[in-house]
C-alpha cells in the first residue's frame, strides 16, 4: 500500500496520522526533533476557548466543544482536557460598550456566552482588580495539558501502526506533474510519497513551501513566553482568564502555581535554534497579570519559557490548504497563537477532505485564495 507522509509530530501531525491509520492507511511521521518539541509542548496548559476568537474560527470551536471531552476518554494518561469556563475581562468603556455585539456574534456561531457584571465575575474568580467592570463568560471553555495530550495521541498512532521518525528533518519536497513525489531528509535520504504528503511543521512549513513552490506565505515565526509562578495557594485560579485589551492570559497550574502568558515575545536565536525569555517581557507580562489580579504583584517566577515557536499569520487565522497545484499535498501554517483549541476538529476535516477530494465548507475561510493565491487543483 502507498504510504502517507506527515511532516511534524506536533498535535496536528499526530492527530491526522492517527485518523489516517484508523482508516487503514500506512503512515510515517518525519519529525525534525522529538514528539511535542514545538508549539504542542512546553510548560503549562493551552487554552481551549471560543471567547474572543476570530469570527471565522467560531464554527470550528462549536464543534471542538463536542470533540474535546470525548477525546479525554481515549487517552492512556487520564484526562488532559478540563472545562473551566473563560472570563474575557473588560475594563475600558469601549470594551464594555461593544460586549453585547461580541456576545451576539459568538452566539450566532453556536457559542454559549453571557455578560457578567463585576460582582458576578467575582463569584467566579475572587481577587479581581477594582477596574474590572465586567466580562464575557463562556462556560464551556477550558484548558488542556497539551504536551501530555500530544504524546498520548502519538502513542495511540504508533499502536495503530504509524511509524514516527524523530531527529529527521525534511529539507526538500519534490513535485512533478501536480503530484508530490518525494521528500528529502537532512540525513541525505530520499523517501517516495506514494500516498499524500501532510505538511504540519508549523514554524518549518513556510520555508518548505517557499523552496518547493517559490511561494512566500504571509506568515512569520514568533516565540511566545509562558511563565509559571512559585506556588501561590493564596491565589486560587478557578477559571481561564483573558482580557479584552491587556496582553495577558492566566490559568491554574498544578502544585498551586499560576501560569501567566498571553503573547509576550521571547528572543529566538537562529544559530542555536533555541528561544529564551527576556526580562522586559517577564516584567511586562507579570505587570499585566497583576493589573488583573493584584495579589500577583511581585510574585516570584519559577520558570519563564520562550522556546516553542509558533507561526503567526498576517490576518491572525491559519492557512489550511492543498499545496499549490498538488492533488496529493496538504499543509497548514500560521495558527497565530490559538491553533491548539481547534486541532481535533481541523485534523478530522483535513482527513475528510482527503477522503472526499473536496474541501469541507468549515475550512473554506482558511484557504490561500483569500490572499489571491489559488490552489489550482480542480476539485
Ligand atoms: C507559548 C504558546 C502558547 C499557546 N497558547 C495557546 C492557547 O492557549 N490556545 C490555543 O488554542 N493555542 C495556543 N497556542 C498555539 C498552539 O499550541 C499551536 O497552534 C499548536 O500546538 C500547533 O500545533 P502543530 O502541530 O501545528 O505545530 P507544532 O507543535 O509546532 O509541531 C510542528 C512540528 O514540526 C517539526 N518540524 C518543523 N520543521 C520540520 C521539518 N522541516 N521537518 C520535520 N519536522 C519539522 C517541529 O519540530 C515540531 O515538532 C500556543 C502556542 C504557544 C507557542
Amino acid at each position: 500500500m502507498s504510504e502517507d507522509i506527515v511532516v511534524g509530530a506536533g498535535v496536528y501531525g499526530v492527530l491526522v496520522a492517527l485518523a489516517l491509520a484508523r482508516r487503514g492507511r500506512q503512515v510515517r511521521i518525519l519529525e525534525a526533533r522529538s514528539i511535542a518539541s514545538g508549539a504542542s509542548g512546553g510548560p503549562g496548559r493551552r487554552g481551549v476557548r471560543a471567547n474572543g476568537r476570530d469570527l471565522r474560527e467560531l464554527a470550528l470551536m462549536a464543534e471542538a466543544y463536542r470533540a474535546w471531552p470525548a477525546l479525554n476518554d481515549t487517552l492512556d494518561v487520564g484526562p488532559c482536557y478540563e472545562r473551566t469556563g473563560h472570563l474575557l475581562l473588560l475594563e475600558r468603556e469601549q470594551d464594555l460598550m461593544s460586549a453585547n455585539a461580541r456576545i451576539q456574534m459568538q452566539q450566532s456561531q453556536g457559542i454559549d456566552c453571557r455578560f457578567l457584571n463585576a460582582d458576578e465575575c467575582s463569584q467566579i474568580q475572587s481577587g479581581l482588580a477594582q477596574n474590572v467592570g465586567g466580562a464575557i463568560y463562556c462556560e464551556r471553555d477550558g484548558v488542556c495539558d497539551h504536551e501530555a495530550f500530544t504524546r498520548a495521541v502519538a502513542r495511540q498512532a504508533q499502536a495503530h501502526g504509524v511509524v514516527i521518525e524523530e531527529n529527521t528533518q525534511v529539507v526538500q519536497i519534490d513535485v512533478d506533474d501536480q503530484k508530490v513525489t518525494s521528500v528529502h531528509t537532512g540525513d541525505g535520504r530520499s523517501m517516495a510519497v506514494g500516498g499524500n504528503l501532510f505538511l504540519f511543521a508549523n514554524s518549518g512549513t513556510a520555508a518548505l513551501v517557499e523552496s518547493a513552490f517559490d511561494l512566500k506565505l504571509p506568515v512569520w515565526n514568533a516565540c511566545l513566553q509562558v511563565m509559571l509562578t512559585d506556588p501561590a495557594p493564596q491565589i486560587p485560579i478557578t477559571a481561564l482568564i483573558g482580557h479584552a485589551h491587556r496582553t495577558v492570559s492566566i490559568k491554574a497550574h498544578t502544585g498551586d502555581q499560576v501560569m501567566i502568558s498571553g503573547g509576550w515575545p521571547g528572543h529566538w536565536d537562529e544559530t542555536s535554534q533555541t528561544g529564551h525569555a527576556v526580562p522586559e517581557s517577564v516584567a511586562g507580562n507579570l505587570a499585566e497579570a497583576a493589573a488583573v489580579l493584584p495579589a500577583l504583584e511581585g510574585m516570584s517566577i519559577a520558570e519563564a519559557d520562550a522556546s516553542h515557536l509558533e507561526a503567526m499569520c498576517v490576518d491572525d487565522i491559519p492557512i489550511i490548504d492543498r499545496l499549490p497545484g498538488c492533488a496529493n499535498g496538504f499543509f497548514a501554517a500560521g495558527w497565530s497563537g490559538h491553533g491548539w483549541a481547534i486541532a481535533p476538529v481541523v485534523a478530522d476535516l483535513i482527513v475528510n477532505w482527503v477522503e472526499h477530494d473536496h474541501c469541507p465548507a468549515l475550512l473554506d475561510p482558511f484557504s490561500l485564495q483569500r490572499f489571491g493565491i489559488h490552489r489550482r487543483h480542480s476539485e
